[in-house]
């Protein structure tokens, strides 16, 4: 049988509009995709609807459509899939995966992190029986199998699970499914061959191969890029106040293509679609680098192929 076609998706939160590290996310993730010839989806993780904002996933669309990004097939909305995330969650409760637990934010907040710098559980509620279900966090019992995988960028990464991070989330108190559950039925269930996204979601990924093991899905391949930070080491986020992407698409295209270490054009395509096709046909993800600074403004303004 033929290996499936390659999948891939970019899957933005909307807690405000797309910033330069979402656009080097979605770049990534599109060209690798198209220079396959695969597919790109496009998903709306909304699964924390505390954190949604009014209109953000319609501007996310909007943006990306400026930016010249075609995706695949109908916007999916994890605010759409709570039935399809229910299943999986009964699923590992048949299997005797899931526990309830009563711990409170700060007996958490006590907890002290492991060796790989999360908190661990400390499997408090653990084979405990804890009275009543109403606002209670479902977490599932994990074990201590090495989880390793071989990213495609960073290289072989292995967790034990237990050690490094405890029985974890995949149904919050207040009821909703939790990003590692609804992330992993996502990508199962619309077919996702390859995940590309950011390093920060690097040390999550053994947790979604460890779940999509207990629920019998296949596991997609990863590669995990360099993301931007700000000038005091944070991550850009919408959280950090990232400024949102500029009107004009092709410098902001170029800034993120150089980046990810990719090589320069020997003729600065002058259209967002002549960068288009440039761009795919020229993505090399082996030239990526593992780690990557964010270029200042001035050096991308001596680049040649800045405007
Ligand atoms: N929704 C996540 C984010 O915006 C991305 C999750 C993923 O790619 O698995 O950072």
């Amino acid at each position: 049988m033929s290996p499936p076609r390659y999948r891939g998706r970019f899957a933005p939160s909307p807690t405000g509009a797309l910033h330069f590290g979402s656009l080097i996310a979605a770049l990534a993730s599109y060209c690798d995709a198209r220079a396959q010839g695969g597919e790109w989806l496009l998903r709306i993780e909304d699964v924390d609807l505390t954190r949604r904002r009014a209109g953000a996933a319609e501007a996310i669309a909007a943006t990306l459509t400026t930016y010249g990004f075609v995706w695949d097939g109908p916007v999916c909305k994890q605010s759409e899939r709570g039935a399809l995330y229910a299943q999986a969650l009964d699923r590992l409760r048949e299997q005797g995966r899931l526990f309830a637990c009563a711990c409170t934010r700060r007996e958490l907040e006590a907890t002290l992190p492991g060796p790989a710098g999360e908190r661990v559980y400390p499997g408090t509620c653990r084979g405990r029986p804890v009275a009543g279900t109403e606002g209670r966090a479902w977490r599932v019992l994990v074990d201590d199998a090495p989880v390793a995988f071989s990213d495609r960028l960073q290289g072989r990464q292995q967790q034990r699970l237990d050690r490094d991070v405890g029985d974890f989330v995949v149904r919050r108190g207040d009821g909703l499914f939790a990003y590692q559950l609804a992330v992993v039925v996502d990508d199962a269930l619309q077919g996702i061959t390859d995940v590309v996204r950011g390093a920060d979601l690097l040390a999550s990924t053994p947790r979604q191969i460890w779940l999509q093991r207990q629920l019998g899905f296949a596991t997609p391949t990863y590669l995990h890029h360099p993301i931007a930070i700000d000038g005091s080491g944070r991550k850009l986020s919408k959280e950090t106040g990232a400024a949102q992407l500029p009107d004009d698409p092709l410098p902001a295209l170029f800034r993120a293509w150089q980046f990810l270490g990719q090589s320069a054009p020997q003729r600065p395509p002058r259209s967002v679609a002549a960068f288009w096709r440039w761009a795919i046909a020229a993505w090399d993800s082996r030239s990526l680098p593992p780690v990557a600074m964010l270029p200042s403004d001035a050096d991308v303004a001596s680049q040649p192929f800045a405007r």
